[in-house]
């Protein structure tokens, strides 16, 4: 378990593909309970320290501390059982299902039987399932989902599934949630309600957050701390204010 002093401490982690470094001797850490965003230009290494994190991706070298469990070597089940959830870029949902099944699903690694294999024969299966259902009803309420259950993710507005993948993140009853760019290509209200709801989970729900975002704008609106990375490399970290004047920062988001 979670010593309970930083949620994640990233030290020195390196990402090597085929002659390229996409991450080179990354450090810094999330302080629970906070938001923390990685920002940085396209293709400064935003997206493949997301998998190096998920375990999607091995780091060539380096270390992230998830409490007292080293996540590097974990494969991306163990990293989820952990408590770490994370949302994709590209929504990744089932689309024909219905908004209940998509984040019934999302609870798969809390459940001993199986939901589809059980058959819910069992009345101790019974009982689990609907104990589980309830609290997804509650994950869809607390993010307003409550009157979408039995519509088809793939009939709601683009900004509702976002939702839906947020919640389904939720029902997996992280600590830490990563977030791939939750706002790209909302309308300027859904990322007002999306700003609402990340806040709101980590005040009613106690996660820390550590999201990957574009918009300025959102970044410095949510996250407590700020790290900047540029090709592979960390080139300021501190409160959104210090690196939104910081000259670094300001030469590579103008490409100088
Ligand atoms: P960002 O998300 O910040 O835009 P990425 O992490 O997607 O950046 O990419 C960082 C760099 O690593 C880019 O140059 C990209 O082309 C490269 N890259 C990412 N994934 C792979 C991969 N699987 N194989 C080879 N190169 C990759
Ligand atoms: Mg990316």
């Amino acid at each position: 378990q979670p010593d309970g002093m930083s949620p994640l401490d990233v030290r020195d982690v390196t990402v090597r593909f085929a002659g390229l470094t996409a991450l080179d001797g990354v450090s810094f850490a999330v302080a629970p309970g906070t938001v923390h965003a990685v920002i940085g230009p396209n293709g400064a290494g935003k997206s493949t320290f997301f998998n190096v994190l998920s375990g999607v991706y091995q780091a060539t070298s380096g270390s992230v501390r998830f409490g007292d469990t080293e996540l590097t070597a974990l494969p991306p089940h163990r990293v989820a059982a952990l408590g770490v959830a994370r949302t994709f870029q590209n929504i990744a949902l089932s689309r024909h299902l219905p908004v209940l099944d998509n984040l019934m699903l999302g609870r798969h690694r809390l459940t001993r039987a199986g939901f589809v294999s059980s058959g819910l024969r069992l009345p101790w299966a019974r009982r689990e399932w609907s104990r589980h259902r309830e609290r997804v009803i509650e994950i869809a309420d607390f993010v307003g989902l409550a009157d979408r259950l039995a519509t088809p993710v793939g009939l709601l507005p683009y900004g509702v599934q976002k939702r839906v993948e947020l919640a389904r993140a939720l029902c997996m009853e992280p600590r830490l949630l990563l977030l791939d760019e939750p706002v790209a290509g909302m309308n300027g209200g859904e990322r007002l309600d999306m700003a609402e709801l990340i806040i709101a989970v980590r005040e009613s729900l106690g996660i820390s957050i550590l999201l990957v975002e574009h918009d300025m704008g959102m970044v410095m609106r949510l996250a407590d701390r700020v790290t900047v990375l540029d090709f592979g490399r960390r080139i300021a970290d501190g409160t959104p204010e210090e690196v939104q004047a910081d000259p670094q920062v300001i030469r590579a988001y103008l490409g100088a």
